[in-house]
C-alpha cells in the first residue's frame, strides 16, 4: 500500500496508511492460531488480530466455533506478536468472556446487528467499559437499522466505535456472496462522519479472486479501513474456506492497494459509477442464465421433434417469434433492428442445439 502523508487517528490507534485488521473467520486449534498471527505480525501491514470464537451458521451441525478456549489462544498470540485482538460477541455471556480473557477490540456481526433486542442486551452490558467495538452492518439493506445499533453502542458510552461494511444479502445473482451496495456505507458515512468506515472485502465477495478490486475501491471511496479474512491454510478452514487468504496473499493484496488523492467528489462518482457496473454485470449474468434455460427448452424440443418425426426448422413459427418479439422490444424503447439482430442470433443457437439433438448427441460443427 502506498503511503500518503495523511496521519490517522482509527480506533484510538495513530496510522500513516489505512487500518488493516486480518486474521481467521475462525479459530481452530492453538497452532493455527499462532502460525496465522505469526505470519500476519510478520507482513508488518496489520494492527488487529481477529477471530471469530463463536460462530452464527446458517445451518446447525457445522462448525460454530470453537468457544472460550480459543480466547486463551488469541492471549497467547497477542503476547507473542504484539497484536491486539478483535473477536465477535452476539451475547453478553460473549462480552464478559472476551473482556475478562483481554480482548481488545469487539464486533458485533451482521446476523446481530439487525436484532435491536441483541444489540441493546450488548450495549448495557459494556456500560463503564470503554472497548471499542466495530459494528457489521445488518445483512439485510436497512441504513437505519446499522444506524440505530451504532446509536446503542454510543449511549452505552462506547466512545471509539467503528463501522464495518461487509455487504447486504440478496435474493438475486451476484458476482457477490453479499452485494457492497456502495451508495449505504457512504450514506452511513455522511450521516455519522465522525464514525470510520472500515470494509470488510472477504464477506462482500465470498471468493478470494474479488477481493483487491473490492478493497481498492473502498479505499477509493475514503474508507478508514479493512478487515480481510487471513488463514495460513484457507483451504482446510472449518468456516468460509473459499473466501480466506493466506498471510503471503494478503501482504500482496495490501501491497498492491493505492491511496489516491482524488478529491470525495471523484470518489462519489466512482462509487455511483460502481453501482451501475454493478448492476450490469448482475443483468449480464441473468441473461447468460435465461439463455443457456431457453438453449435447454430447444433441446427439449428437439427430442420431442425427433420422436414425432417432424422437421426442425417450422418457418410459420419463426415468422410468429420475429414480429411478435420485435413488437414488445420496440414498445420498450428498443430498435426494431437490434431485437431482430438478437433473435436471429438466438435462433441459429436454438437450431444448432436441436441439431445436435437430432444427430443424437454427436457434436454438429456449427453453421457460419
Ligand atoms: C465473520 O466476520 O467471520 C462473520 C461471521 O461476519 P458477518 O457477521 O459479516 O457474517
Ligand atoms: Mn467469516
Amino acid at each position: 500500500m502506498e503511503a500518503t502523508n495523511k496521519i490517522r487517528n482509527v480506533l484510538g490507534l495513530t496510522l500513516s496508511s489505512p487500518l488493516v485488521i486480518a486474521g481467521p473467520c475462525s479459530a481452530e486449534t492453538e497452532e493455527q492460531v499462532l502460525q496465522t498471527a505469526r505470519e500476519i505480525a510478520a507482513t508488518k501491514r496489520v494492527s488487529i488480530f481477529r477471530a471469530g470464537i463463536w460462530k452464527p451458521r446458517t445451518r446447525p451441525g457445522q462448525f460454530e466455533g470453537i468457544g472460550s478456549i480459543g480466547l486463551e489462544w488469541l492471549k497467547k498470540a497477542k503476547a507473542e506478536t504484539g497484536l491486539p485482538t478483535a473477536v465477535e460477541v452476539a451475547n453478553v455471556k460473549h462480552v464478559y468472556e472476551a473482556l475478562r480473557m483481554g480482548v481488545d477490540f469487539l464486533w458485533i456481526g451482521a446476523r446481530t446487528t439487525v436484532n435491536p433486542f441483541s444489540v441493546q442486551e450488548i450495549a448495557d452490558s459494556l456500560k463503564g467499559v470503554n472497548v471499542p467495538v466495530l459494528i457489521k452492518n445488518p445483512v439485510n439493506a436497512d441504513l437505519d437499522l446499522w444506524i440505530g445499533a451504532i446509536e446503542r453502542i454510543q449511549k452505552a458510552g462506547i466512545t471509539k466505535i467503528g463501522a464495518v461494511h461487509r455487504g447486504f444479502s440478496s435474493a438475486d445473482k451476484s458476482q457477490y456472496r453479499n452485494k457492497p451496495m456502495w451508495e449505504l456505507p457512504i450514506e452511513l458515512k455522511r450521516r455519522m462522519p465522525e464514525i470510520p468506515m472500515i470494509c470488510d472485502p472477504s464477506h462482500i465477495c465470498g471468493n478470494r479472486e474479488l477481493l483487491f478490486s473490492v478493497a481498492q475501491t473502498a479505499i477509493d471511496l475514503d474508507y478508514e479501513g479493512l478487515m480481510i479474512e487471513t488463514h495460513c491454510n484457507p483451504s482446510v478452514a472449518l468456516s468460509d474456506a473459499k473466501q480466506q487468504v493466506t498471510p503471503a496473499e494478503l501482504d500482496k493484496i495490501i501491497d498492491k492497494i493505492v491511496v489516491r488523492l482524488s478529491s470525495v467528489e471523484d470518489r462519489k462518482f466512482l462509487s455511483s459509477l460502481e453501482d451501475f457496473r454493478d448492476r450490469i454485470d448482475e443483468l449480464d449474468t441473468k441473461l447468460i442464465s435465461l439463455l443457456a434455460e431457453r438453449m435447454g427448452i430447444s433441446r427439449s424440443i428437439g427430442e420431442y421433434k425427433k420422436k414425432n418425426g417432424v422437421t426442425i426448422l417450422q418457418n410459420s413459427r419463426w415468422s410468429e417469434i420475429v414480429e411478435k418479439r420485435t413488437n414488445d422490444g420496440v414498445n420498450k424503447k428498443l430498435t426494431a433492428d437490434f431485437v431482430m439482430k438478437i433473435f436471429e442470433s438466438i435462433h441459429q443457437e436454438s437450431i444448432h442445439h436441436q441439431k445436435q439433438v437430432m444427430a443424437n448427441g454427436v457434436e454438429v460443427k456449427k453453421e457460419k
